[in-house]
């Protein structure tokens, strides 16, 4: 059968790794994935990898990440001997809304909180998806409130209609880990100090134990709240 003709009904039951073969050979050089160097990320690097080592892989530099993801970073690196694309947010941008809001706005309210990330975080990524035509997530639906129905394929409203790739929709926590263990791939070491989800260093905090995982990201703000807008407003192909 023609790649390009494989219904989404049948993509949505492949594995990850058959998702991601397809969808390289399908996109070439038009399509990355975007990461943040998560545990999903680094599973998903190890797997692109692996497929095509010159696959496209690029991130968000937000300014505010923690030290240890910046390790993980040339860690990452180092191993795969990728060329990593990275973004950084626009400067004056950057110093209009620091001189106007101050340093940690983002704990006064959910729309400063969104204007920080809007301004360091979802501009960035409009510029890297701008001319591609399809993106890589690692997102997974037993993360949050927020991701329990995304689909293994999308449409990307918010970005020109371009197609997300969600390979790891399914997985559980325990099976990121497995896969991690098992091929050995670098992870940042705060997943060791009880951060399971990281991101910018003063939004993201350790979990107790039974809360869900993103738990610890804008932990001061209601659960339903709690997306950055990089992955908002989605819709899938087929309902
Ligand atoms: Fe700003 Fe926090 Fe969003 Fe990072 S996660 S961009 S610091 S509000």
């Amino acid at each position: 059968m023609n790649q390009d003709t494989i219904p989404i009904e049948d993509l949505e039951l492949k594995s990850a790794q058959e998702l991601l073969k397809w969808a390289l050979e399908k996109y070439g050089y038009k399509i990355a994935l975007a990461s943040s160097f998560g545990t999903e990320d680094v599973v998903l690097i190890d797997m692109l990898v692996k497929i095509n080592p010159t696959a496209r892989i690029f991130t968000i530099d937000t300014g505010r990440l923690p030290q240890e993801t910046y390790e993980v970073m040339d860690r990452i690196k180092e191993k795969y001997k990728i060329r990593l694309e990275v973004y950084y947010p626009d400067t004056e941008s950057v110093e209009e809304m620091v001189s106007r809001h101050g340093f940690n706005l983002f704990y006064r309210s959910v729309e400063l909180r969104c204007l920080c990330c809007k301004v360091r975080k979802v501009e960035s990524l409009n510029r890297a998806l701008k001319n591609l035509d399809a993106w890589i997530c690692g997102l997974r639906r037993e993360q949050s409130l927020t991701r329990t129905e995304i689909k293994k394929i999308e449409i990307d409203q918010v970005h020109n209609s371009i197609i997300k790739i969600n390979p790891l929709v399914d997985w559980t926590e325990k099976e990121v880990w497995d896969y991690i263990k098992e091929n050995d791939v670098p992870c940042n070491s705060l997943h060791d100090k009880g951060y399971p989800s990281i991101g910018c260093a003063p939004c993201t905090r350790t979990i107790k134990p039974g809360e869900d995982i993103r738990a610890g990201r804008w932990w001061w703000e209601p659960p339903e709240k709690k997306e950055c807008g990089l992955h908002c407003k989605n819709k899938e192909i087929l309902k």
